[in-house]
């Protein structure tokens, strides 16, 4: 198991990003993963009702392609991450600081599924305006952002991040409960989660990961106080040496 304190010590945001956040791989292959995962949030984040003030990102990790969608329906954003170096590669594309990644392929894949191309730089803006805190976080805290109490957002949001952060399914059951506080009563969850996965790697580096069927999710998500609204699985059938994952959960549960 990678514990977290790995995640600080060697988790290099860069090569995540070189390595999962391109549309294209090394080898010119399209990144099936990616794009399966753009159009399950662009899916999810479409459903009625799931709109609001404020939503929590938990786990956000160096990553922005998960709020490309939800910024067109929430107002103010918080990501929350546990590794340092994570949230500061985050914040150099906030602040549009030089030698931040580039997402503006991804955000133009976004802008096509939502219908116009041409409106990325539009979007990019949007969520740099919305973004409006960048916090440490432990899931496996009561309070997740301890010593800081965040008010209860309407939507958390969370992809692939639980099944990385939790040693069994019993850690797994209790962070959801605990993640379960940031949000209202009525306010939502959306995950990103992989199935039958038990380790990820790149830049020579393995990491751990918690083999979670379907029902394994789902049940923990509605013993944490959720109803399960929406839930899709999408095949992952690309023969892939850095990883084992066999399918990505997308999941929507009102609380
Ligand atoms: N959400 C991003 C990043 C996933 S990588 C994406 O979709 O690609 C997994 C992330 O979980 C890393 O950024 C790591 O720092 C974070 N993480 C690991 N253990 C954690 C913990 N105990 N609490 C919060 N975040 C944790």
């Amino acid at each position: 198991f990678t514990e977290a304190e790995v995640y600080q010590q060697s988790f290099d945001p860069r090569e995540y990003l070189k390595e999962y956040y391109t549309l294209t791989d090394s080898q010119g292959r399209p990144n099936t993963f990616l794009t399966q995962n753009l159009r399950t949030l662009f899916k999810m984040f479409s459903l009625d009702g799931l709109s609001g003030d404020t939503l929590i990102d938990v786990g956000c990790g160096p990553t922005i392609y998960q709020l490309l969608s939800a910024c067109e329906r929430f107002e103010e954003i918080i990501a929350l991450d546990y590794t340092d170096q994570n949230r500061r590669e985050l914040e150099k594309w906030l602040k549009n600081e030089a030698g931040a990644f580039d997402w503006m392929p991804v955000v133009k894949y976004v802008c096509e599924l939502e219908g116009d191309r041409e409106k990325w730089a539009e979007k990019e803006e949007k969520l740099r305006k919305k973004v409006k805190e960048v916090l440490k976080c432990d899931v496996t805290k009561a309070n997740p952002t301890d010593p800081v109490s965040l008010p209860p957002a309407d939507c958390v949001l969370s992809t692939l991040c639980l099944e990385g952060a939790c040693k069994d399914l019993a850690t797994f059951r209790s962070a959801l409960r605990n993640i379960s506080a940031l949000v209202k009563p009525g306010g939502h969850l959306v995950m990103v989660t992989v199935l039958r996965e038990t380790y990820y790697a790149f830049n020579k580096q393995v990491f751990s990961c918690l083999y979670l069927e379907r029902s394994m999710v789902e049940d923990a998500v509605e013993g944490a106080g959720f109803d399960v609204k929406f839930s899709e699985v999408q095949p992952y059938l690309s023969s892939d040496i850095r990883t084992d994952c066999e399918a990505v959960l997308g999941l929507v549960a009102r609380r």
